[in-house]
């Protein structure tokens, strides 16, 4: 063999992914289906569905328009499809604001906002537990980028008063955390954004739809929301749809048409994907009373798992982590849980930080009351002798 040819190929790549799957942290794609009543067909088995962002069971209601399926062009040259400013309009409507633009997909949100909002001489403050997108923009924008401790108020406010120097300053955070099911604490950073002469940006990916009035989010669900700059807000979560948005004043969305990248550069969203997004915002826009069903399951299931004596983390939504703390026990619990038909995955380093890693439980309003009770049976069946971490609030 000729080893000359092999030491330029991808051979590193095996050797990495065999030292990935030595730590127990190498990742495969399963092949899943989403069905109706909250449940999924995962590697061809019909699970009880625990691991999905379709929260109130809006996706299976979407009916495929007949539209184009391709946007042909970017929004600034043909691609501004008719169905995308709707979209827009009811979007900006939700949120109350004066505007609001349609990005390809979240994390394009993310990395087109903060990158066009902040750049080199400015500062981004984020918390230790913002989504990768939001870390990704951060890097990417050429800020600095001050990470300040998961909530914690008072050490934003420091790192804050040490940033006088900054020409911009921006603080961003997940309104609800995707793998703690925690809030930010958006009456704080409201504060602090206005002693600080900074903008505020909310990333309301796990909260919109599910929380404020009309699913609005959290800074609607606390009366806050005019006081955020930047709302951004995915489509494929709550509203069971692809695409995302950022809402916000006529300024900031006239800004980012001329400055966010993955606007600029990348196609616009297929008008197809624009019209069924239609229907999920009008969807979630009535869903209240499977709002109160969410919340219900979720508050339901989380005290359940205190009885049993496990440690929920910090969750107060519809998110509810079970804290295993090692990789190996949490792969495992997934494992076990799974063959007793509850759907979960083990959510291990990086996406948490080392020694948390957990089962990510997402309910949803579509769950049957009784579902629910046969996989807190088969999780205090299979947690038994695991010697889990003791939750605190039992
Ligand atoms: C899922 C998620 C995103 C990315 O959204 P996509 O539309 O799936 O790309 C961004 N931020 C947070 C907090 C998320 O959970």
């Amino acid at each position: 063999m000729n080893t000359a040819r092999l030491a330029g190929s991808l051979d590193w790549m095996a050797v990495e992914l065999a030292e990935l799957a030595d730590q127990g942290r190498r990742r495969h794609l399963r092949q899943a289906r989403a069905l109706p009543g909250g449940k999924v067909e995962l590697d061809g088995r019909i699970l009880l569905n625990l691991c999905s962002n379709n929260y109130l069971g809006i996706m299976e209601e979407l009916e495929a328009p007949s539209e184009a399926a391709g946007a042909t062009a970017s929004r600034l040259i043909v691609g501004n499809h008719p169905a995308i400013i709707e979209l827009e309009e009811m979007l900006a409507e939700l949120h109350q604001t004066e505007a609001a633009l349609v990005f390809g997909s979240g994390y394009l949100a993310n990395l087109g906002c903060l990158t066009a909002l902040a750049s080199r001489g400015d500062a981004i403050y984020a918390d230790k537990l913002n989504h990768a997108s939001l870390i990704d923009g951060a890097e990417l924008s050429r800020a600095t980028h001050v990470r300040y401790r998961h909530n914690d108020l008072d050490h934003l406010e420091s790192l804050l008063k040490q940033g006088a120097s900054y020409r911009r300053k921006l603080i961003v955070s997940d309104a609800v955390f995707s793998m703690d099911g925690d809030c930010a604490e958006v009456a704080g950073l409201v504060e602090l954004k206005d002693r600080y002469g900074a903008m505020l940006m909310l990333d309301e990916a796990h909260s919109g739809g599910v929380l404020g009035p009309g699913g609005a989010g959290l800074s609607a669900a606390h009366g806050l929301a005019e006081h955020v700059d930047v709302h951004m807000g995915t489509l494929s979560k709550a509203f069971g749809c692809y695409g995302a948005y950022v809402a916000g004043k006529r300024p900031l969305i006239d800004y980012l048409v001329n400055r966010a990248r993955s606007l600029i550069y990348s196609s616009g969203l297929p008008p197809l994907l624009a019209k069924v997004a239609q229907q999920a915002v009008g969807r979630v826009r009535q869903a209240d009373e499977r709002r109160r069903q969410l919340h219900q399951n979720a508050e339901l299931f989380r005290q359940d798992l205190w009885k049993l004596g496990l440690d929920t983390g910090s969750s107060t939504t519809q998110i509810i982590p079970l804290i295993t703390g090692a990789d190996e026990t949490a792969v495992e619990l997934g494992r076990r849980l799974r063959k007793a038909g509850v759907g979960v995955l083990a959510i291990r380093p990086p996406t948490v930080r080392e020694n948390a890693a957990r089962i990510r439980f997402s309910i949803m309003a579509t769950h049957q009351p009784e579902d629910l009770r046969r996989a807190l049976a088969a999780i205090a069946e299979t947690c038994r002798g695991l010697n889990l971490p003791k939750g605190s609030r039992t």
